[in-house]
């Protein structure tokens, strides 16, 4: 159901913060409530590590990297209310939460090019609808200028467990140490940003906190 009024021009809700600490299932949430598309950022960094090693390219070589960008075609949409990513015509969304690719996706994103052509892309769903977009650098880099911004955060321990209990394997304090230590758009707390604690939220709670921190920041939701 669509809760924004539907005069209200296009718009991003930036959703960032660190691995596991619920971010996606907030703004998938969020953008079902307000009827929104939710745009994975993450899936995307994904989606291209997974190329990276589908050609046996080393993370680390910056040039092999930038050289196979140059060459393949990324395709950006969305299915129902999420976003999809295809490279040269072939979605990889089954494999994008291997270990492989959990544990070489920070090296990939570290690269500055990497970066500025998937940004592109995000900022290019805008055109079509408002969005909810999460990551890293939402609030920070890909939509600076936008009033709404969360950063979910949750303490270490939870969030270890949530990829535990979830089947993945995932090294989720050594990402973060590599997101938030890269030189470029590294994870931090935007501007401007709310800082949500999801360490002991339920989902719907969780959501709830999201609504009202929106609606202090002036965005203006129909109950
Ligand atoms: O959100 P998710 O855990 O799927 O993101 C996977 C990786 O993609 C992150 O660990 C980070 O290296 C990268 N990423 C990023 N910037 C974003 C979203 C994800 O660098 N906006």
């Amino acid at each position: 159901m669509n809760t924004i009024p539907s005069t209200v021009p296009h718009f991003a809700i930036a959703i960032d913060g660190p691995a596991a600490s619920g971010k996606s299932t907030i703004a998938r949430l969020l953008a079902e409530r307000l009827g929104l598309i939710m745009v994975n950022s993450g899936a995307m960094y994904r989606a291209v590590t997974w190329k990276v090693l589908q050609e046996n390219i080393d993370p680390h070589d910056n040039a092999a990297v930038l050289a196979m960008m140059d060459r393949i075609r990324i395709d950006c949409g969305h299915d129902g209310i999420t976003s999809t990513i295809a490279i040269d015509g072939i979605n990889p969304e089954e494999e994008l939460r291997s270990e492989a690719i959990n544990a070489n996706v920070s090296a990939v994103s570290a690269i500055p090019e990497v970066r500025s052509k998937l940004i592109c892309l995000q900022r290019g769903y805008l055109q079509h609808s408002s969005i909810v977009m999460e990551g890293r650098d939402i609030g920070s880099v890909v939509f600076p200028d936008t009033p709404y911004k969360i950063y979910v955060d949750a303490d270490e321990e939870v969030r270890a467990a949530r990829r535990t209990d979830a089947g993945e394997v995932d090294s989720v304090a050594k990402r973060d140490a590599a997101d938030s230590g890269r030189k470029t758009a590294p994870l931090m707390v935007a501007e401007g940003a709310t800082i949500l604690d999801n360490s002991h939220h339920t989902i719907d709670s969780a959501v709830e906190a999201a609504i009202d921190i929106l609606k202090q920041q002036g965005l203006e939701i129909l109950d």
